[in-house]
C-alpha cells in the first residue's frame, strides 16, 4: 500500500511518486486491467452493452492513470531513469493492448452485441461507443478467416520493419551531409545569431569556420538569409535528394514496398484503398471527397500563387539581376520582399506580450466568450515548481477543470508546446468528473532586468494549445474514449486553430497586448501590420500544401501496383501545383516522413481541412461579433463540449448551420 500510484487519487501526487515507483505501479495496473477483461469474457450472462462495451470502456483506469502522470512526465520532466522504465514499459503496454484486440472470445461477445445493435435503444454516445469498440476489433482483421489473419498479421509486421528503415534511412542521409564553409564570405546576409549557431557545430565536430546541416534549425536560416547563390542551390540540392542516391539508404523501394502493402492490407479488410480504410475514421469520410476538396482549394488558389510567383521573380531580377526563380531562390528573396513589405521583427512586437499579460489574456477571452473563471491556486502538488496551476469554474460558480500551466524551457522538457491531461472527464455512477488539463510550452523564461517576453508567434502558440485546453475543460461526456479531445484526426485541431483568430482582432488585443513598461495598447499600425504580413505569401504556400496533400493521395487512394518508378510518378502528381522549374536529382516521396514512417498517409490534407474549418468557423464569429455568447454558447454545446461522441460533420453543422466553406479559408488569406 506503500505506492501512492496504485492508491486512488484525485490529483496526480507527484511529491509522494519515487521513480521506483513506476515499474511495479505499471505491473500491477496492466495485472489488474487483465483481471478486469478475464472477468468481461468469463461473464456467463449473455452479452449486453452494460457487461461488455461499457465495462470494457471503464476498465484499466488505474493503468490509464498511471500512464498519463508518467508519460506526461516523461515528456515535460524526464530524466535518464525515466527514459529508461520507458523503453521497459512500452513494450508490456503495446503487448497488453494487443492481447486484448486479438482476444477472440473478447471479440465474440463485441460482436453479439454490435449485430443487435439496432435493438438495443441505444443514445447517440452509446451508439457510438459501440461502434468504436467494433471497429477497433475488425479494422485489425477481428473478422477474417484465420489465413486471411495470418497475412494480415505478416503485413503490419513487414509494415513497421519497412516504415522503421524508411525513417533510419532518411536520418542517415540527413546526417550524412554537411556544408563545410571555410570562407566567411559564403555566409554574407546571414544573421549574427544563426553565424554563431554555424561555428559553434563546426566547433563540436573539430573544424574549421562554419557548418551548415540538413536539419531545419541550420537549414532554414541559410535558405532564408545566405547571399551566395549557388551554395544555396547545393544545399537545396542536398536537401531535396535524401533517400534518392540509389546508395545503401536509398527509399525507392521501401516507397514502392509500403504503397503495395498498404493497399493490401486495405483489399484483405475489404476497402478499395488504403485512403478508403484511413479515411472511413476522418471528418472527410472518403478519397472522392479529399480530392474534392484539395481540386477545389487549387483552382481557387492558384491564380493567387501564380501573381505572387511573378511578383518575387520580378523582385528577385530587380535585385539581384535573377531571370529564372529556382526552388533556392525562394525563401532568400521572400525574406527581403517580406521585409520590404512589412519591416516588421519580433523585437517590435514583443515588448507588448508579456507572458503574464497574455495568459491573463487567453482568460480574459474565454471568461468573455464562455464564462470561465480562473483562479490560481497553491495547493496543488506539481512536478517541478514552475507549474502553476489553476482552478476553473463556470459563471454559477460550479468547478469545471483543474489546468496546469508550464511555460519554460528546461533540460528535462522535449521541445514544442503541447496540450495534455492528466485525468479524463467522464460521468460514472451519476458523477460528472471533471478533468485535469495541462499546457506545456517552451517559452523565452524572464531574466533579472526583463519579464518573459513573447514573440508573436509564441502567443498564437499560447492561444492554439488553450484551444486544444478548452475542448478538454469543457468536455461533457459519459464515456472517457469519447471525452475532449477525442475526436477524428482532421478534427482536432479546429478548437485549437480557431483560437488563434483571436489574436489578431483588435477588440481582442486590446484586452492584453500592453506594452510591459510604458503600459500603452499595442499601435493599431502594428496590428495591421500583424494581420497583412500573416497572409503574406498564401497562395505559394497553399499550392505547397496542395501538392504534398495531392501526393500523399497519389500513393494511397488507388492500387499502386502500376507504379515502377518513384520519381515519375511524383511528377505525375505534382502536375498542377508546380511553380519553380523541375530539378531531377531531387524527390520528395523517398523523404516524405509524414506518410511514409509517421501517421499522416492518406492525411496530409487534413492541415488544410483544419484550416478551412476554423476560418469558416471564425467568420461566424466575425459575422456576429468576436464575443458574441450566443455563437460562443453555440460552439461549447456542439463542438467543445460534445468531444467524439458523434461524427464531426454533425457537430459542425448543428454548431455553423451549414457544412464549411472553402471560401472562409480563402477570403482569410487575402485569395480571393
Ligand atoms: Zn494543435
Amino acid at each position: 500500500m506503500s505506492n501512492p500510484l496504485l492508491q486512488s487519487f484525485d490529483t496526480a501526487p507527484f511529491s509522494k511518486i519515487k521513480n521506483e515507483h513506476f515499474k511495479p505501479a505499471f505491473l500491477q495496473a496492466i495485472e489488474d486491467a487483465r483481471a478486469e477483461i478475464d472477468a468481461i469474457t468469463k461473464n456467463t450472462d449473455a452479452p449486453t452493452f452494460e457487461n461488455t462495451i461499457e465495462a470494457l470502456e471503464f476498465s484499466g483506469q488505474q493503468l490509464d492513470r498511471v500512464s498519463s502522470v508518467f508519460f506526461n512526465l516523461n515528456s515535460a520532466e524526464t530524466n535518464e531513469e525515466i527514459q529508461k522504465i520507458a523503453q521497459e514499459v512500452s513494450p508490456l503496454l503495446s503487448e497488453f493492448s494487443n492481447d486484448i484486440t486479438l482476444n477472440e472470445a473478447l471479440f465474440k461477445r463485441i460482436k453479439a452485441v454490435y449485430d443487435q445493435k439496432n435493438e438495443l435503444d441505444l443514445t447517440v454516445e452509446q451508439d457510438t461507443l459501440l461502434d468504436k469498440k467494433y471497429k477497433s476489433f475488425s479494422r485489425n482483421g477481428a473478422n477474417l478467416p484465420d489465413d486471411k489473419k495470418k497475412r494480415l498479421r505478416e503485413i503490419d509486421t513487414e509494415l513497421s520493419k519497412l516504415k522503421l528503415k524508411f525513417g533510419e534511412n532518411v536520418l542517415a542521409e540527413t546526417n550524412a551531409y554537411e556544408l563545410h564553409i571555410t570562407n566567411e564570405k559564403d555566409l554574407d546576409g546571414m544573421p549574427e545569431g544563426e553565424k554563431e549557431a554555424a561555428a559553434q557545430m563546426a566547433k563540436a565536430k573539430d573544424k574549421e569556420g562554419w557548418l551548415v546541416t540538413l536539419d531545419y534549425p541550420s537549414y532554414i536560416p541559410f535558405m532564408k538569409y545566405a547571399k551566395n547563390r549557388e551554395l544555396r542551390k547545393k544545399l537545396s540540392l542536398a536537401f531535396g535528394s535524401k533517400g534518392f542516391h540509389g546508395n545503401a539508404y536509398d527509399n525507392q523501394e521501401n516507397v514502392l514496398k509500403i504503397a503495395n502493402l498498404r493497399h493490401e492490407r486495405a483489399i484483405l479488410l475489404g476497402y478499395p484503398s488504403h485512403a478508403h480504410f484511413v479515411l472511413e475514421e476522418r471528418m472527410a469520410e472518403t478519397p472522392e471527397k479529399v480530392y474534392e476538396f484539395l481540386n477545389e482549394l487549387l483552382i481557387k488558389a492558384k491564380p493567387a500563387a501564380e501573381r505572387e510567383f511573378n511578383q518575387l521573380e520580378e523582385f528577385a531580377k530587380e535585385l539581384d539581376g535573377i531571370d529564372h526563380l529556382q526552388k533556392w531562390d525562394g525563401s532568400y528573396y521572400a525574406e527581403k520582399l517580406k521585409q520590404k513589405l512589412f519591416d516588421l521583427d519580433d523585437e517590435k512586437l514583443k515588448p507588448y506580450f508579456k507572458l503574464e499579460n497574455v495568459i491573463a489574456g487567453v482568460f480574459k477571452v474565454a471568461e468573455k466568450l464562455f464564462g470561465l473563471k480562473f483562479t490560481e491556486v497553491y495547493d496543488i502538488d506539481t512536478y517541478h515548481e514552475e507549474v502553476k496551476t489553476f482552478c476553473i469554474t463556470d459563471e454559477k460558480g460550479n468547478f469545471i477543470s483543474l489546468f496546469y500551466a508550464d511555460f519554460h524551457p528546461r533540460p528535462g522538457k522535449r521541445g514544442g508546446a503541447w496540450m495534455t491531461s492528466f485525468k479524463p472527464q467522464y460521468v460514472k455512477d451519476g458523477e460528472n468528473v471533471r478533468p485535469h488539463i495541462s499546457n506545456v510550452c517552451n517559452f523565452t523564461r524572464s531574466t533579472p532586468s526583463k519579464p518573459s517576453l513573447l514573440t508573436f508567434n509564441e502567443v498564437t502558440t499560447l492561444f492554439h494549445e488553450f484551444g486544444h485546453g478548452l475542448h478538454g475543460m469543457l468536455a461533457n461526456t459519459t464515456y472517457p474514449s469519447l471525452s475532449g479531445t477525442s475526436v477524428y484526426w482532421d478534427f482536432v485541431e479546429l478548437p485549437s486553430q480557431v483560437m488563434e483568430n483571436w489574436c489578431y482582432e483588435k477588440e481582442a488585443l486590446e484586452l492584453f497586448a500592453k506594452h510591459y513598461e510604458t503600459g500603452e495598447t499595442i499601435p493599431m499600425e502594428l496590428i495591421t501590420k500583424i494581420k497583412e504580413s500573416a497572409t503574406f505569401h498564401e497562395g505559394m504556400a497553399t499550392l505547397r500544401q496542395l501538392s504534398f496533400g495531392l501526393l500523399d493521395m497519389s500513393w494511397h487512394g488507388a492500387d499502386p501496383s502500376n507504379i515502377k518508378d518513384v520519381k515519375s510518378h511524383e511528377t505525375e502528381a505534382f502536375k498542377g501545383t508546380q511553380l519553380y522549374p523541375d530539378t531531377p536529382e531531387t524527390c520528395m516521396s523517398t523523404a516524405f516522413s509524414h506518410i511514409f514512417q509517421g501517421g499522416y498517409s492518406s492525411g496530409y490534407y487534413s492541415y488544410k481541412w483544419a484550416e478551412v474549418l476554423d476560418a469558416d468557423a471564425f467568420a461566424y464569429f466575425k459575422e456576429k461579433g468576436i464575443f458574441n455568447k450566443e455563437i460562443a454558447t453555440k460552439f461549447k454545446e456542439n463542438v467543445l463540449s460534445k468531444g467524439g461522441t458523434e461524427k464531426p460533420m454533425v457537430l459542425y453543422k448543428r454548431f455553423r448551420g451549414a457544412e464549411p466553406k472553402v471560401e472562409a479559408l480563402l477570403e482569410r488569406a487575402g485569395l480571393l
